[in-house]
C-alpha cells in the first residue's frame, strides 16, 4: 500500500461529498498510507473517513484540523477504493456516500475488538528488580519473540494470572500493546487434500472443462469474466464450488454474491459438506456483531469465503481471488433506493481491479450478459444437461380459451386433472402465480369504483386471510369492509382476478384431502419459517404447493413432478424494457423445479402453462424450451429500438408532495435539456405510478448511443439549475424499474 509522505493528508469523509478535506497528523510515530481509516473533526461532529493521498498544501498547516484517531486496522484495499470512485462516477452519486456503504459496520471501526499482546522488554531486563519464578516463566516464554504473544496464549502456556502480567508491565519487565483481534474461523481448511481430488473427480466432463478453464484464470490472476450457463440442476453450484476451492488453495479469498432468497441454510449446509467449514454469511438478518466480525476478518485477510446479498460487494476484502455472482440475471442485484447501483455490474469492475476472475452463473442469463458472451467479451461456459442424469420436464401449453376454468375458478380442467393424477401417485404439484394476497383488484359492483390506495396511484390488494386491503407499493393497509366508500352501497364489493390465496381456496374446494401450503412473502416473512417449510416439502409432508416467485429459485424438491403456471400472461403486459425477458426468466426458473430427479421417460416432470395468448412468442419459446431463439429475437428488437445492450438508458425521477411545484420544476428542467444528435430525452411524463407514498412523480427517460457519456450529459444538464427543497431529483443509470 502506498505510503503518504507528509503529515498533511487529504481525507475523504463518509457523507455527501466528492472532494476530500485536508487534515494534519501530529503523531510522528505513525506511518500513514492511502486507505487508512481515520476519525476526524468535521464541523461540530466527528466522522470516519479514509486517507486518499498527500494534502493539497493549499491551506497553511497551523489552520488545519488534527486527525483525532488513526484506527489500528489495515487500510481499505486499493481495489475497494477504485470501486468507490468508479461506482460514484458511474451512478452520479457522492463518493463519500459510497464510502459510507464500505464502512457500514461502523462499530467494527470505531470499537474494534482488541486484545492485549505482550513482549519482553529486553532493555530493562537486568535492572535490580526481583524476578520471581512466575516472572521467569513468562520471560522465558516470550524470549526470542519479536512480535509478542497474546494474553490468552501466555496464560494458557505458563499458567500465570492476569495480575502477574499487569505487575510485570508496571515493573517494565514486559511491554503491553493492544492490537486488533483477529478472527480466524478456518483452521480446518486443508489445502490440496485427498478429499478435494475426489470432489473434482465426481464432476462430469462439462463441469470439469468449466472448472479447468476458470482455475486457469484464478491461478494466473486473470480478470476474465465467465458466463456459467446451464439449465436448472445442471450442476452450476457444484462447479463453482470447485473453483472456490482453487481460490482457497491459492491462499486467496472468495466472494459469492447471491440473491437473498437463494441464500438458504440448505445452501449453507451444502457448502459445509463440501468444505468442512461454514462460509461467512452476510445478509439483512445478521447481527451487528457478526457483521463486525465478517467485515474485519475480510479486511485482515483471514476470512476465506464470504457469501452474501448485494451489499456484500462493499466489504473491503483484502486479497480477493474470485467472485461468483449466482443467478446473475436477478433484479435483486440492483439497489433501487438511496444509491442506485447494480452489484453484478460493479462486481465485474471490482474483480478486474483485483485481477481476479468472476463467474456469472445462471440458467436464464440476462440479455446483457448473453449479448456479452455472444460477442466474446465474456467467456461462455455451458452445462447442457441435468447433472443427476434427470430428464428435462415435458412442457405443454393450456389454451384457456379452448379449455376454460369453471365459472369463478382459475384452474383449467386439464390442470386439475393432472394435479389429481399426481395426488394419486403420491407426487407433489406446485402452482405458481406471482401475485400475493387474494385478489389484485376490488370493484364496487354498484358504482364501478376501484378501491385505491390513499398514498399511491395503485389498487389495493385484498388479503382475505387477514381481512385487510394492502398497498403493495407503500404498505398502507386497512380493514376490509364490504361497504363502498364512494357510493355507500353494502355487500357489493367484488374481488377481481386471482392471487395465491384465491388459488388456495379453489384447491381446498377441489381437493379437500390434499395437504396444502402457500409460499409468499406474506406467509414466509423470515428465513426461519421459510427454511422449516422447505424441509416440510422435502420430507414429503405436503402434496400441493402454491407459491409466488419466492419458490421459483434454487430449491430442489425431489418429489415435485408437476408445475402449473396459473397465469403466464401476468407481466407480459407491463410494457417495460425487460417485461418479456423477465417473464421468460421466471417461467423457465419455475419450470426447472419439475422432475429434477426423474430419470425415466415415463417418470418425467410435467409443466403446464395456462395462457389466453397461446400464440405469444415468449410463451412458445418456453414451451419449446428454445431459449437462444427467444434471446436472439429479443436482441434483434432491442437493436432495432437502440435499447440496451445496444444503446444506453438513464432516468431522472422527480418527486414532490406539492404537485404544482413539481410541474413547474419539471418544465424548468425541460427548458434546459441539452440538444445532442445521439441523445434523446423523453418526458417529463407522469410516472406509471404517478402518486407514490404521498409524493407526485414525474420521469425523464434519456436514451443515448452507446458511445455517449450519458453521466456527463445528465450532470451538466441538472447542474444548470438548483433543485428546490421540496423536490427530490434522483438519477437512475441503467434503470431496471420504470415505475
Ligand atoms: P445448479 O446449480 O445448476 O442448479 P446444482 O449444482 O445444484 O445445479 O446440482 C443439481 C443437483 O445435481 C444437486 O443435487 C447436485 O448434488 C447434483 N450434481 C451436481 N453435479 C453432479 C455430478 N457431476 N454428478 C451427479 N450429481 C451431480
Ligand atoms: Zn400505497
Amino acid at each position: 500500500m502506498k505510503n503518504v509522505n507528509s503529515k498533511e493528508v487529504s481525507v475523504l469523509v463518509s457523507g455527501p461529498f466528492n472532494e476530500p478535506f485536508d487534515y494534519v497528523l501530529d503523531d510522528e510515530n505513525i506511518n500513514l498510507s492511502v486507505g487508512q481509516i481515520v476519525l476526524v473533526p468535521f464541523g461540530k461532529r466527528k466522522i470516519v473517513g479514509i486517507i486518499i493521498g498527500d494534502g493539497t498544501k493549499t491551506i497553511p498547516e497551523r489552520k488545519l484540523k488534527t486527525i483525532l484517531q488513526v484506527y489500528d486496522l489495515k487500510p481499505i484495499p486499493k481495489p475497494s477504493i477504485e470501486l468507490m470512485n468508479f461506482l460514484a462516477s458511474w451512478y452520479c452519486v457522492f463518493k463519500g456516500l459510497v464510502l459510507k456503504m464500505i464502512l457500514s459496520p461502523i462499530e467494527a471501526i470505531t470499537s474494534p475488538d482488541y486484545e492485549k499482546v505482550y513482549k519482553s522488554n529486553f532493555i530493562n531486563e537486568l535492572k535490580e528488580i526481583k524476578i520471581t519464578n512466575k516472572h521467569k516463566l513468562v520471560l522465558d516464554f516470550l524470549s526470542n519473540l519479536n512480535n509478542g504473544k497474546t494474553q490468552f496464549d501466555i496464560i494458557k502456556n505458563t499458567g500465570v494470572s492476569k495480575a502477574i502480567l499487569k505487575d510485570m508491565v508496571q515493573k517494565h519487565l514486559i511491554l503491553e500493546r493492544k492490537v486488533f483481534k483477529k478472527v480466524n474461523l478456518y483452521s480446518n481448511f486443508l489445502k490440496n487434500s485427498e478429499k478435494n481430488k475426489k470432489n473434482y473427480e465426481f464432476l462430469n466432463l462439462e463441469q470439469k472443462l468449466a472448472v479447468d478453464r476458470i482455475n486457469t484464470s484464478i491461478i494466473n490472476s486473470k480478470s476474465d469474466c465467465f458466463l456459467l450457463d446451464g439449465v436448472p440442476g445442471s450442476g452450476k453450484t457444484e462447479t463453482y464450488f470447485e473453483t472456490v476451492r482453487t481460490c482457497l488453495d491459492q491462499g486467496k479469498q472468495a466472494l459469492i454474491l447471491l440473491p437473498e432468497i437463494v441464500l438458504t441454510p440448505d445452501w449453507e449446509k451444502r457448502f459445509f459438506e463440501k468444505f468442512s467449514f461454514a462460509p461467512l454469511v452476510w445478509n439483512s438478518e445478521i447481527t451487528k456483531k457478526k457483521k463486525k466480525n465478517i467485515w474485519s476478518s475480510a479486511l485482515s485477510g483471514s476470512a476465506k469465503v464470504i457469501v452474501g446479498a448485494r451489499s456484500a460487494l462493499m466489504i473491503p476484502i483484502l486479497n480477493l481471488g474470485l467472485v461468483i455472482v449466482d443467478e446473475e440475471h436477478e433484479q435483486a442485484f440492483k439497489q433501487e433506493e438511496n444509491i442506485r447501483y447494480n452489484a453484478r455490474d460493479m462486481a465485474i469492475y471490482r474483480s478486474k481491479r483485483s485481477s481476479a476472475p468472476i463467474v456469472l452463473a445462471s440458467a436464464t442469463p440476462s440479455l446483457e450478459t448473453f449479448y456479452n458472451a455472444k460477442n466474446g467479451k465474456y467467456i461462455h461456459l455451458t452445462l447442457p444437461k441435468r447433472a443427476t442424469g434427470a430428464t428435462l420436464p415435458h412442457i405443454k401449453l393450456i389454451d384457456l380459451s379452448a379449455s376454460p376454468p369453471e365459472k369463478g375458478k382459475w384452474l383449467s380442467p386439464i390442470l386439475v386433472g393432472e394435479i389429481q393424477s399426481k395426488l394419486k401417485n403420491k407426487e407433489q404439484s406446485l402452482l405458481f402465480l406471482n401475485r400475493r394476497g387474494y385478489a389484485p383488484l376490488s370493484i364496487c359492483n354498484s358504482c364501478g369504483d376501484k378501491i385505491k390506495c390513499v398514498n399511491c396511484d395503485t389498487w389495493l390488494v385484498e388479503h382475505r386471510s387477514k381481512n385487510i386491503l394492502v398497498c403493495h407499493h407503500c404498505g398502507y393497509s386497512r380493514i376490509f369492509e364490504n361497504i363502498c366508500k364512494k357510493c355507500g352501497v353494502e355487500g357489493q364489493i367484488k374481488a377481481c382476478g386471482p392471487g395465491v390465496e384465491r388459488i388456495e381456496e379453489e384447491i381446498k374446494e377441489t381437493f379437500p384431502q390434499a395437504r396444502l401450503i402457500v409460499l409468499s412473502s406474506d406467509t414466509m416473512n423470515n428465513h426461519k419459517i421459510l427454511n422449516e417449510t422447505v424441509e416440510i416439502i422435502k420430507n414429503n409432508k405436503v402434496d400441493i404447493i402454491i407459491g409466488t416467485q419466492m419458490i421459483a429459485k434454487g430449491h430442489d424438491f425431489p418429489n415435485l413432478k408437476l408445475v402449473g403456471i396459473v397465469d403466464s400472461d401476468v407481466g407480459l403486459s407491463g410494457g417495460d424494457l425487460r417485461a418479456s425477458e423477465r417473464t421468460f426468466q421466471v417461467l423457465q426458473q419455475v419450470s426447472g423445479r419439475s422432475g429434477r430427479h426423474s430419470k425415466k421417460e415415463g417418470d418425467k416432470g410435467v409443466v403446464l402453462i395456462q395462457t389466453y395468448d397461446s400464440k405469444n412468442p415468449i410463451i412458445n419459446a418456453i414451451a419449446k424450451n428454445n431459449r437462444n431463439e427467444f434471446f436472439d429475437k429479443e436482441l434483434m428488437s432491442r437493436q432495432y429500438a437502440n435499447m440496451p445492450p445496444y444503446g444506453r438508458l438513464a432516468s431522472i425521477i422527480l418527486s414532490s408532495r406539492l404537485e404544482r411545484k413539481l410541474e413547474n420544476f419539471s418544465s424548468e428542467l425541460l427548458k434546459l435539456a441539452p440538444l445532442f444528435k445521439n441523445v434523446k430525452i423523453f418526458g417529463p411524463a407522469p410516472a406509471p405510478i404517478y402518486f407514490l407514498r404521498g409524493r407526485f412523480r414525474r420521469r425523464f427517460l434519456i436514451k443515448a448511443d452507446k458511445n455517449v457519456n450519458i453521466q456527463d450529459v445528465i450532470l451538466n444538464w441538472t447542474r444548470k439549475i438548483n433543485t428546490p427543497n421540496h423536490v427530490k431529483l434522483t438519477i437512475d443509470i441503467d434503470p431496471f424499474s420504470f415505475m
